[in-house]
């Protein structure tokens, strides 16, 4: 199918008309004489959104989310890639299981699945898992992460770190000092005091940044952040780059709007790992995804079965789903207030994520030649989260009900209309 967009506005806001031809953007005077028109007057275009860091669930937890429920919760939220999350059982620790994963995505055929791998060996913290062969497989993992665990031992981390060099992979690492947030359930501070549930303190992902770019800096070797909730991780983010070193950094939609107080009520839609922080936290997350110290936003879209989040907050899963809302948070949070523009939420979800991962095809320019992996957004309308309308699987989003700009119209995969109509 080929297609005619007209009236788009671009990320640098200027006006254009899109064509689409076998797969990739085309001058309008070569596109077949069959071709589909579709009106986007008024509505933004973004270089089609790339997840860093989505936990699908398959194989081993179909009941939560697989491969193909997750891609089309992905397009729903304008994605045209994710990065499956390596704590599916078994662990995406071997060639064959990112391959397997890998095939599943290319099966559902609805965007890219990019698997990431495994750092150790069943996530076990102690033993180096199959990098290079996860590295050459059909898969080409670029991006590996224990995520859902920290990769603790520094000696580990530091020959991950050095491994990695060969193919210019990164490690994405999962901030959570162990000892310190043992049966930890939320953010240490007066809401955890007030109601009796254990603390997890800022120093327990700070401390394990700070060791880490240290080690990126030592081993010139490529380090990512997964989720940073703190402002003093942005702190530390930013002297890292100041210093030259290799370092990127994500932070999810949840973190950028929600704070410590919706825990207070005990619902556990709003327990999360790493855990939903203060007012404080919020506004240095967004002045540093602002000034680029944060290069994107990643999901940690978590699905969970309604048996583990319906219970006591002590006992519930950590985890929330992110895809379908994403995009409409990050309006909310950065577009509204005039922290950004939507050039930079091209560059912040999709451009750089893109280019961290090194995936091919995604976050270009939309321009002629380039692959045509797009997304369209109706940035003026206005719509309700509900939970049994999404995509996804799992319902555990602290969205539902609330009110988001931002409704996705179209997604463009490969050329193919994967979403809207
Ligand atoms: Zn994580």
């Amino acid at each position: 199918m080929s297609y005619l967009l007209k009236n788009a506005t671009l990320p640098n806001g200027s006006k254009a008309d899109l064509a689409i031809h076998d797969g990739r953007f085309v001058a309008a005077s070569s596109l077949p004489k069959d071709h589909q028109v579709i009106d986007l007057a008024g509505k933004q275009v973004l270089p089609g959104l790339v997840d860093l860091h989505t936990h699908l669930r398959e194989p081993g937890f179909e009941e939560s989310e697989t491969v193909a429920t997750g891609s089309l919760s992905a397009v729903r939220g304008g994605f045209t890639a994710i990065s499956a999350m390596a704590n599916t059982s078994p662990v995406a620790d071997t060639a064959g299981v990112v391959e397997q994963v890998y095939r599943l995505g290319q099966a559902a055929g609805l965007c890219d699945v990019f698997p990431i791998g495994a750092v150790t060996q069943g996530l076990n913290g102690q033993t180096l898992s199959e990098i290079g062969a996860m590295a050459d497989s059909g898969a080409r993992v670029r991006v590996f992460s224990d995520d859902g665990k920290c990769v603790f031992d520094p000696l580990i981390m530091r020959r991950a770190l050095e491994y990695v060099k060969k193919f210019d992979g990164v490690i994405a690492q999962h901030a959570q000092e162990p000892t310190l947030t043992q049966d930890a359930q939320m953010n240490e501070g007066e809401m955890s005091a007030q109601l009796g549930l254990k603390g997890w303190p800022a120093v327990a992902e700070e401390a394990i940044i700070a060791r880490d770019v240290l080690l990126a800096e030592h081993t010139k070797s490529r380090l990512h952040i997964c989720h940073l909730t703190t402002a003093g991780g942005v702190e530390i983010i930013r002297w890292a780059k100041a210093r030259g070193i290799q370092v990127t950094a994500e932070v999810t939609p949840h973190h950028l709007l929600l704070t410590d107080e919706y825990a207070k009520n005990y619902d556990p839609i709003f327990k999360v790992n790493p855990p939903l922080r203060l007012e404080s936290d919020v506004l240095a997350l967004r002045a540093g995804l602002a000034d680029g110290t944060i290069d994107i936003v990643a999901t940690d879209h978590a699905p969970h079965s309604s048996e583990s989040k319906d219970c006591e907050w002590s006992v519930a899963s950590f985890g929330m789903v992110g895809l379908e809302t994403a995009l409409s948070i990050v309006i909310k949070t950065m577009v509204e207030t005039g922290a950004m523009n939507y050039a930079d939420v091209a560059d912040r979800l999709s451009v750089a994520p893109a280019r961290i991962a090194r995936y091919e095809n995604h976050g270009q320019p939309l321009e002629v030649g380039h692959v045509a992996n797009l997304t369209v957004v109706d940035t003026a309308a206005k719509w309700i989260v509900d939970r049994d309308l999404m995509s996804t699987r799992s319902k555990n989003t602290p969205f539902h009900g609330f009110e988001l700009p931002g409704v996705v119209t179209h997604t463009f995969f490969n050329g193919k209309l994967v979403f809207g109509e």
